[in-house]
């Protein structure tokens, strides 16, 4: 089976329900695909669902609270919404093979694709993250968003970045046991980021926010630590331990659920999957996708909006969804150029006045050496395969010059999750082996499907574009008699 359209969009987040608004009020046909349940992504993870929950959308905070409108102008937009699909393949054509429990396997064939598939949190590989008790702040936090549950007994969250002190805030108000927060950060780094925090000072109310939840956090008592680096997270009598560095300070924290994070990087499963053109970001630390003003990529059939593209959070995911749209309705003739443009200059302008704030968090919340290369051999790199650092550096001095040699010499990046978890950290470990920027070590290759699916989907997924097989006729016995006698005619063949 399969649908043509002429947007199809992947991934329901800012990006994705924003590019379907002004899509649909351009008249454009369009359908929208997401693996969850209910629209929303990650920042507005449920913001449908808990409309009457008051108590838990106040303590999730004014930003996931300014979604709702969003959501709402999404359901009513007209566009064809699929929850719970999930994208396995993406070709060059632009269509998609898509596995869902309600529609089985398809294909949808549109004029243009919309990669919004969004982020992933930043792979937090020093020795005992793989332990039970040992997560994600984003876990936790989408935890919150769609149950209202919070960890039980004493947390502690470490790392960085802004959603390490959202989470942390968040979970306090939710009235989690929150005992330490060790932030990576060093205190003088604030001060050097002053200035960009001058530049950023149109983006007052943002700074703001970030200094409230901290403030929040150290009015409820908690334990705040700057500048500490985790050394490791140890298990001892059914606890964690969290070992840490804190200047010329060692010392430990007891929990009974480590949280983790250290910023957000772009999915780029799909957009590598298509071989897009890639550039590396030295201050993200990670690749994204090339595109221009209008979310373009590579190949004029995709277009890849939101933090897929590059992180630039969820206000911004939500302009770049709107370019896309304004860009594909020029394209296909529903507006004029001049319309586009008109309509698209205040989405620039406010894009602009942003641009000082981002370079502000990049600067302050920069994941440090020591959290992207594990120094420790024993490390788990690899969480699927259990592939250590040591194992990967060996096959860096046997020979392996790139994640894709490495992962045919120790499976780094097979596992179910295809390197989406491990693709940075095997990057920057075959980078420092090979004394080379993370730059210029290959991207790993991604081959479809680009989430698990069940073999039964598989068996019923349509060819996509080129992969249709010749129908081979049934062999029965008259076709088989007839080959003997075809081949009675040549030479024997015993
Ligand atoms: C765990 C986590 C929590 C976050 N929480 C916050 C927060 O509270 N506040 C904040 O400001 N920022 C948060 N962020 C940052 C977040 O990336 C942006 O704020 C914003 O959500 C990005 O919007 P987006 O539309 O680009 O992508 P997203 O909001 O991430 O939406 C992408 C959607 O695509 C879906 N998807 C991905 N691959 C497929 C596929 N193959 N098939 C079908 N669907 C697919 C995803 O499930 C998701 O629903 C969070 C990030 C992460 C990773």
């Amino acid at each position: 089976m399969s649908d043509e359209t002429e947007l199809l969009i992947v991934g329901a987040g800012p990006a994705g329900m924003s590019a379907a608004v002004a899509a649909r009020r351009m008249g454009l046909r369009v359908i929208v695909l997401d693996e969850n349940s209910e629209p929303g992504g990650q920042i507005y993870r449920r913001i449908l669902g808990n409309e009457e929950r008051d108590a838990r959308r106040r303590l999730l905070g004014t930003d996931y609270a300014r979604g709702l409108p969003l959501a709402r102008a999404f359901v009513a937009s007209g566009a064809d919404i699929r929850a719970g699909s999930t994208v396995v393949e993406i070709s060059d054509d632009g269509s998609a093979s898509i596995a869902s429990p309600g529609r089985g396997a398809y294909v949808v064939k549109p004029r243009a694709t919309l990669i919004a598939t969004g982020a992933n949190e930043r792979a937090f590989a020093v020795p005992g993250w793989t332990l039970p008790g040992v997560m994600t702040a984003g876990a936790a936090q989408t935890l919150l968003k769609t149950s209202g549950q919070i960890p039980a007994g004493r947390v502690v969250l470490a790392g960085g970045g802004p959603l390490l002190w959202l989470v942390a805030s968040q979970l306090g108000a939710a009235g989690a046991e929150l005992g330490a927060v060790l932030s990576y950060t060093r205190p003088l780094e604030y001060l050097h980021g002053a200035g960009d925090a001058v530049a950023a000072w149109r983006s007052f109310a943002a700074l703001a926010k970030g200094a409230r939840w901290i403030a929040s956090l150290r009015s409820r008592g908690v334990k705040l630590v700057h500048g500490a680096q985790v050394l490791r997270i140890e298990e001892r009598e059914g606890k964690r331990v969290v070992h840490y560095q804190a200047g010329d300070r060692t010392a430990t924290e007891p929990a009974d659920i480590v949280l983790l994070h250290a910023g957000v990087v772009p999915n780029i499963q799909a957009s590598q999957s298509l071989r897009l053109e890639h550039v590396w970001s030295d201050t993200q630390f990670c690749w994204r996708p090339a595109t221009d003003l209008w979310a373009t990529s590579s190949n004029p059939n995709i277009l890849v909006a939101g933090d897929g593209a590059g992180i630039s959070g969820a206000e911004d995911a939500a302009r770049g969804g709107e370019l896309a749209a304004l860009g594909l309705a020029a394209k296909l003739g529903r507006i004029t150029t001049g319309e586009r443009d008109r309509l698209a200059s205040p989405i620039f302008a406010q894009r602009r006045t942003q641009e000082g704030l981002r370079v502000f968090l990049d600067t302050l919340y920069a994941p440090p050496h020591w959290l992207r290369v594990p120094s420790d051999d024993a490390t788990i790199v690899c969480r699927c395969e259990q592939v250590s650092a040591g194992a990967i550096r060996e096959a860096v001095r046997l020979g392996a010059d790139g994640p894709n040699q490495v992962k045919a010499f120790v499976r780094a990046g097979m596992g179910p999750c295809q390197g989406r978890m491990c693709a940075q950290t095997v990057a920057a470990v075959i980078a420092r082996e090979r004394g080379l920027p993370c730059s210029q070590v290959p991207t790993q290759r991604v081959r479809p499907p680009l989430k698990p699916l069940h073999l039964a989907d598989l068996a019923d997924m349509p060819p996509g574009p080129g992969e249709e097989i010749e129908a081979v006729p049934a062999l029965t016995v008259s076709s088989l008699k007839s080959l003997d006698d075809s081949t009675a005619a040549g030479p024997q063949s015993h």
